[in-house]
């Protein structure tokens, strides 16, 4: 699924291809379903406008028109963009299509139709429609301390929360209490204003580690949770096969936290409790 780290890797090549461009059409191959905008009323829009900025609050994709309105991409389970100029490079799955003054073409593409394309009125009021806080590269420590210092509230599930800031998703909610050596299960309120340091630093590294590597997990640093956990939540159940972890080389805890699968290790919590 694209998280926050694909999202922006497609972002920067948006900007990288289609930004600047001047659309001349659109198509859409199931625009009941992916459209969240009339099929007409997106194609007037889009007609003649050019793309002239891009902007990303958490998982969200949103370009700016020269007519000023806002175009949003939103990828779902299997989005993703491809540029290209010939009709025989159209990529398989190409739900939507851009098509620019200059020749070339932007597929969204998107096998499973989980994602959606539609328009805005600005950044500002998709933001509050979404009910998304800041972004998660963005918010500083001492908005994301303010958020979450009276909650009484796990932190990991608060993490998942897109109202307190946008972009974790479950794996990168494990990955950041793990660097942050925080045990996913303790309330927000009971942590020390250095955890709150801890949170916010682990968030910008786990985060910026995976929009340099373009979010290819395989390529992340050794000393990272993902490679002993995965991206997805597949449980593995029995004790010889619990994933060991790649501080200590013993075994992972997973349990249910706030109903998501979580990974963590109990080494570090105990290191934590001892440290106060
Ligand atoms: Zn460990």
């Amino acid at each position: 699924m694209p998280e926050l780290p694909e999202v922006e890797t497609y972002r920067r090549y948006f900007e990288e291809t289609a930004l600047g461009q001047t659309v001349i059409d659109l198509k859409a191959e199931d625009p009941r379903r992916q459209l969240t905008t009339d099929y007409d009323t997106l194609q007037q829009a889009l007609q003649g406008t050019q793309f002239v900025g891009t902007h990303r609050i958490g998982k969200h994709f949103l370009i700016t028109l020269s007519s000023g309105k806002i175009l949003v991409l939103h990828f779902g389970m299997t989005g993703d963009l491809a540029y290209y100029r010939d009709e025989e490079d159209t990529p398989r799955f190409a739900r939507v299509i851009f098509y620019f003054s200059n020749g070339f073409r932007l597929a969204f593409i998107d096998s499973r139709k989980f994602g959606r394309v539609g328009l805005a009125a600005s950044v500002e009021e998709y933001q509050r429609v979404k009910a998304l806080g800041p972004d998660a590269l963005d918010i500083t420590l001492p908005q994301l301390q303010a958020s979450l210092e009276k909650r009484k509230a796990p932190i990991k599930p608060l993490l998942l929360d897109q109202k307190i800031l946008a972009g974790i998703g479950n794996w990168i909610a494990d990955e950041v209490l793990f660097q942050a050596k925080i045990n996913p299960v303790k309330s927000a309120t009971t942590l020390s204003a250095d955890e709150f340091g801890r949170l916010h630093g682990a968030i910008q590294l786990v985060l910026r580690t995976a929009i340099e590597q373009e979010a290819v997990y395989q390529t992340f640093p050794k000393s990272f949770l993902i490679h002993a956990r995965g991206w997805d939540d597949t449980v593995v159940t029995s004790a010889a096969e619990r994933q060991i972890c790649p501080r200590h080389n013993t075994p992972l805890e997973i349990a249910k936290v706030g109903g998501r699968t979580t990974y963590f290790c109990p080494i570090w919590h105990m290191i934590s409790q001892n440290s106060g």
